[in-house]
């Protein structure tokens, strides 16, 4: 628009503003940040028919109103590694968490694949899974040392039937996992993955195989999770370089994912020896399960906030789990940011100063002076009850 369109677009919309703009909801005095936009501002944002309406520095209208002053207001979250399609109850938790978009990574493979899409559906907030090309989901003895489960015919007929559903494929490759098996199993989990053109999530750490042999089988747009995970086969060298094949799949557009989780995957020195190499996370995630609410993960905020206690920026960190996780599937792809028409998914944080004790995997424990608490969730523009 040219300028006079744009004065006389201005003058209208003030217009409507003194008349009492109609929206459903305002949130009022918030810090803003939507890393989308590259905005972190102190604004009101307005809601009308489930959407972002308008953000602006004082709006007026007829509406219901929540106050966020002294609080973040920040796109909902979207967690890329979850396990909460294994339960009913998980997904309404995770939403209160502020979480508005989860996928679930690989519980359920295609015997019982059904099962986790039949939660999943039922979740009040955007939840999709990745099948496991174990046949038989996560296993206690391992999804795919026996190899015959690494079934390529079966997943391919559970995603034929389930493609609104089914996002991606995991392949968790550990050797208490695959074992020896490990470069097998990747390379069919991307047979079947291929073949619908959807992506691979990779389970790393303590694999059996040395990365420079499996990450040359990561195509543009999958995920590494896990990417902390300590030796054997890190991603980092004993000299501090990140591994040649580590850069070459992120320059050719590998996403890099935490997975916090439990055990095996989050250890203090390694993530600061690896944020110190430059080599930060694209997205995080908590690989949530209902055992590791009490203690590490708790939330995805609390997740977060572990790296700004490493030296990671607010914005980083919220990027981290708002528009680089939209990106990584297309189900979000109008979600992560609080641009004008998106739908209204929106996480209230409290970022509360103090002394605050986080753990990593390996029973770690370390003191940061930052915390991120979910106040508040707002999912396709209503208030989710607390
Ligand atoms: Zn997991």
């Amino acid at each position: 628009m040219n300028r006079r369109q744009f004065i006389t677009a201005a003058a209208s919309a003030a217009t409507l503003a003194a008349a009492g703009t109609k929206y459903d909801l305002i949130i009022k005095g918030g810090r803003v940040i939507d890393p989308s936009r590259k905005l972190d501002a102190v604004r009101d944002v307005a809601i009308a028919n489930g959407r972002i309406a308008a953000i602006g520095a004082n709006l007026h209208g007829d509406a219901d109103t929540i106050d966020a002053a002294g609080k973040l207001v920040v796109p909902g979250l979207i967690d890329i590694h979850t396990h909460a399609a294994r339960a009913k109850d998980a997904a309404p938790l995770c939403l209160a968490d502020g979480v508005t978009g989860l996928i679930d990574a690989g519980s359920q493979g295609a015997d019982r694949i059904s099962e986790t899409i039949a939660i999943a559906k039922s979740a009040p907030q955007l939840c999709r899974v990745l099948i496991n090309i174990g046949r038989a989901g996560i296993l206690a003895e391992g999804d795919t040392m026996d190899l015959a489960r690494a079934d390529v015919a079966a997943a391919r007929e559970a995603i034929e039937h389930n493609r609104d559903m089914i996002v991606g494929v995991k392949a968790r490759l550990s050797r208490d996992v695959a074992g020896p098996n490990d470069f097998e199993v990747l390379k069919r989990a991307q047979e079947v993955a291929s073949s619908f053109n959807l992506p691979v999530m990779i389970h790393m750490g303590q694999t059996v195989s040395p990365l420079s042999k499996l990450f040359p089988l990561l195509k543009s747009g999958d995920i590494v999770t896990h990417m902390f995970a300590p030796p054997p086969n890190s991603i980092i060298d004993d000299d501090g370089h990140i591994l040649p094949e580590v850069l070459a799949a992120r320059r050719r557009g590998v996403i890099f994912d935490l997975g916090n989780g439990r055990s095996g995957h989050l250890r203090w020195d390694m993530a600061e020896r690896i944020l110190k190499a430059g080599f930060l996370p694209d997205t995080f995630s908590t690989d949530w399960t209902p055992e590791g609410r009490p203690t590490q993960v708790v939330n995805f905020p609390n997740v977060i906030s572990k790296f700004l206690m490493l030296g990671m920026t607010l914005d980083q960190v919220i990027a981290g789990a708002t528009s680089h996780p939209s990106r990584a599937f297309p189900v979000f792809h109008d979600r992560g940011t609080l641009k004008v028409g998106a739908p209204a998914d929106i996480a209230i944080l409290e970022l509360r100063e103090g002394t605050f004790d986080f753990v990593d995997n390996f029973a770690g424990k370390r003191s940061g002076r930052q915390r991120l608490f979910p106040s508040a969730t707002i999912l396709a523009g209503k208030r989710v009850a607390a």
